[in-house]
């Protein structure tokens, strides 16, 4: 009697906890961490979709990424919703804003990482750094979207298109060759000896790398891969 007992308690307990997830998962709150379990109830593929930019997430890139002399309309972006594995190989949800263009490009790229148990430390909107790059990049935060300029230069970036992200940056930095400036400054100890023997939280991204060949194949250019610059962490189209 007592079993079954217990058994009904653990069994309520267990569907109210996998309810909770759930309304985690459709509200799609940035950076939380679900079950396995609660993603197969909720279907897989609802964790990895495109939408048009609504009123809510455009209100919050305001002022942000989103800046007031913005000349890219609202109307070529779009939020990805997307899943990843964390440092500590546990689901957690991802979100960004990117061109229409790379949408698709993003989902499927992701999607392949997540099923790779890929680690990918944090996935939300620069926004939530105030659409400051080196406080986001500081964090180990992937982001796609934010109108700014190249960082040293006056021209617009390819990430105020939303047509570049930048994956794990503070493991994957932005080396000016010319002056050996690191961004993010917190990523200097990873600029050098990039050996993939080293024992991180997460892969550094060189040409053998999951991440690089998925971006490839997706006809993206990478960073890495650039002269007077090395910028690791960065894929663009
Ligand atoms: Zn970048």
């Amino acid at each position: 009697m007592k079993a079954i007992l217990l058994s009904i308690i653990a069994l309520v307990c267990c569907s109210f906890f996998q309810m909770d997830e759930l309304t985690v998962l459709k509200k799609w709150t940035p950076a939380a961490v679900v079950s396995d379990d609660a993603v197969k109830a909720y279907g897989i593929d609802s964790c990895f979709t495109v939408s048009a930019i609504s009123d809510a997430v455009f209100s919050r890139m305001q002022g942000k990424s989103f800046k007031q002399n913005c000349t890219v309309p609202r109307s070529t972006l779009r939020y990805v919703k997307v899943l990843h594995r964390n440092v500590d190989g546990k689901t957690q949800l991802g979100e960004i804003v990117c061109n229409k263009s790379i949408a698709n490009d993003l989902v499927d790229i992701f999607r392949k990482l997540y099923e790779a148990n890929y680690k990918v430390e944090r996935i939300v909107l620069i926004d939530e750094y105030d659409g400051d790059d080196e406080r986001s990049m500081a964090a180990d935060n992937t982001s796609s979207f934010n109108f700014r300029v190249v960082s040293g230069t006056t021209k617009l970036s390819k990430h105020a298109q939303g047509l570049a992200i930048d994956v794990n940056p503070l493991y994957n930095p932005y080396i000016h060759l010319n002056n050996g400036k690191v961004e993010p400054a917190n990523g200097k100890p990873y600029a050098t000896n990039r050996s993939a023997g080293r024992k991180l939280p997460v892969t550094f991204i060189d040409t053998n790398d999951l991440c690089y060949r998925l971006f490839i194949q997706h006809g993206f250019r990478w960073g890495g891969a650039w002269r007077t610059v090395k910028d690791y962490q960065h894929f663009e189209k």
